[in-house]
């Protein structure tokens, strides 16, 4: 017998097993107010999510939202809620080597909930990249890019400091792609707000705007045609339904990009089916986690439709992943908003991601490649050591 075809014996008959899932909701303060037409954040509130194994490796996942409820069904405390009482007795005693296969599993028990599923999807997958000394990104396929661009959002609301900000984050060679936050005002106030902007930035970088829905289908065909003119190269989400989405789509000379109304694999399918949009935001919380954000991007390049990596607002755990599964992308053409650790005053990654010349490095380390800092975690818990030590100058 040739011995080259002889199977592979197992290297160990016995795999590691999930022994316990922890998980931990961290509040952090923002830089200053982010006002978006559904809330305005102050803050942001993290749920950590540690996938403790049998082999002594922990992952980390991370939960988190856009103004609590606001933006969808699910908020961090839910997601502990779930996490703690649903998902972490499918888990406990599972093969944690084989992360679709619990993933399914858990998709067998728990429905919907895709905030919570991506979280423990993270942590299982970081697990297993500590456990072969790879990147997860390679535990995806193969990342394709090592820096990802990165656009900031302003969203003061004033349109002087959006400028002023905007002038900042150039001359630190940040960033050069301006998300402008619209939709709480009247439109034709908004309208000025963007065009001032554009006007003072000028060719030096690129303005886009995300209504988050705000719009009825009449103000945003006024809308998008005077922004348009405006000089604006991006409109994201202007209206809530997907089929008024699609009477706007390429009737003005500005992208329509679908982001509210993409909430994984299906929703991609019928968007890309009825020709709703050019652009989807892809983002792997709304999508159920890494692996079906890889399938709505498989469905967007079947269809044509341009790629571009977006946010929840994530602290760095949540970035982290992102950036790993956008790395993997064979099209990325319209950059992604991985900034949500900027808008953090706190670190709580014992090294911060590495950000500068406009993009963000995917990190290289086994697993996510990032390690918390466990002091500042515990620091920052709700209810945890904060509740009994005040900081220097008495902010907390
Ligand atoms: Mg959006």
């Amino acid at each position: 017998m040739n011995k080259s075809f002889a199977p592979l014996a197992p290297t160990s008959d016995i795999r590691p097993v999930v022994s316990r899932v922890e998980t931990v909701i961290v509040d952090l303060p923002t830089i200053r107010p982010h006002k978006l037409s559904v809330a305005t954040m102050n803050g942001q509130v993290l749920m950590l999510v540690r996938v403790h194994c049998s082999d002594g490796i922990v992952g980390i996942g991370e939960g988190t939202t856009i103004g609590g409820l606001a933006y969808g069904g699910e908020s961090p405390e839910s997601m502990k809620t779930n996490i703690d009482t649903w998902f972490a007795p499918v888990m406990v005693g599972q093969d944690a080597t084989q992360v679709q296969a619990l993933m399914a599993r858990i998709g067998g028990m728990v429905r919907e909930n895709r905030f919570a599923k991506s979280a423990v999807e993270t942590a299982l997958l970081d697990a297993q990249g500590k456990r072969v000394g790879l990147p997860v990104s390679e535990l995806l396929g193969g990342r394709r890019r090592d820096r990802l661009p990165v656009a900031w959002t302003l969203a003061s609301g004033d349109t002087a400091r959006d400028i002023a900000e905007a002038e900042r984050m150039l001359d630190l060679r940040r960033h050069r792609v301006f998300k402008l936050k619209i939709g709480a005002r009247g439109v034709r106030d908004d309208i000025a707000h963007v065009a001032a902007i554009k006007a003072a930035l000028g060719d030096r970088a690129a303005v886009r705007v995300d209504v988050n829905m705000a719009w009825s289908e009449g103000e945003a065909a006024f809308g998008m045609a005077a922004l348009a003119d405006a000089g604006c190269e991006l409109v994201e989400q202007p209206v809530a339904s997907t089929a008024a989405l699609t009477r706007l789509v390429r009737r003005f000379p500005v992208a329509l990009m679908a982001d509210e109304s993409l909430t994984g694999p299906e929703s991609a399918f019928e968007i890309a089916r009825v020709q709703g949009a050019d652009v989807f935001a892809v983002k792997l919380e709304q999508s159920g986690g890494a692996f079906n954000a890889l399938r709505v991007a498989a469905i967007a390049e079947a269809a044509g439709i341009g790629l571009y990596g977006g946010t929840m607002l994530e602290g760095a755990v949540g970035t982290a992943i992102s950036a790993h599964a956008f790395s993997t992308f064979a099209n990325l053409q319209w950059g992604t908003e991985l900034f949500g650790p900027l808008l953090l005053t706190e670190e709580i990654l014992a090294e911060p991601l590495d950000y500068g010349d406009f993009e963000l490095t995917v990190p290289r380390g086994p697993g996510l490649g990032v390690t918390l800092d466990e002091d500042r975690v515990a620091f920052f818990a709700r209810d945890g050591i904060r509740k009994t030590i005040s900081l220097p100058g008495g902010k907390v």
